[in-house]
């Protein structure tokens, strides 16, 4: 399964009240899938909590740059996989997909 990874491409990263990092709000969402694969991979997810680490070393992370090139969660296959919903708007929040019909025939 190829991924076209949206988080690699524009779409802003989240970052949780409790100040960890996470690649994009679709993984936050669903972040117990995040914590099985850490936990299979032998990362803890205080790996990923930029209070601790700081935003540079966490971003830059063993933690992340394996998890950046496996993308081996089922979120990342569901809105970035072949069947994911298609991003035209680099660095904005909001995707085509969300875009209300109004919103989209004025281009704004
Ligand atoms: S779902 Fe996965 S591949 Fe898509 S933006 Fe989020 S972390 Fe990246």
């Amino acid at each position: 399964m190829s991924i076209n990874p949206k988080c690699l491409n524009g779409m802003s990263c989240f970052i949780s009240a409790e100040g960890d990092y996470y690649p994009c709000c679709f993984v936050y969402t669903n972040k117990a899938e995040l914590e099985e694969w850490a936990t299979k991979r032998n990362y803890n997810m205080s790996d990923i909590s930029i209070t601790k680490h700081g935003y540079e070393n966490t971003v830059n992370s063993d933690f992340y740059k394996d998890f950046y090139n496996s993308f081996e969660v089922n979120t990342c296959t569901r809105e970035c996989g072949e069947k994911g919903y298609k991003a035209t708007e680099v660095g904005k929040p909001k995707w085509e997909k969300w875009k209300n019909t109004d919103e989209t025939k004025s281009g704004v």
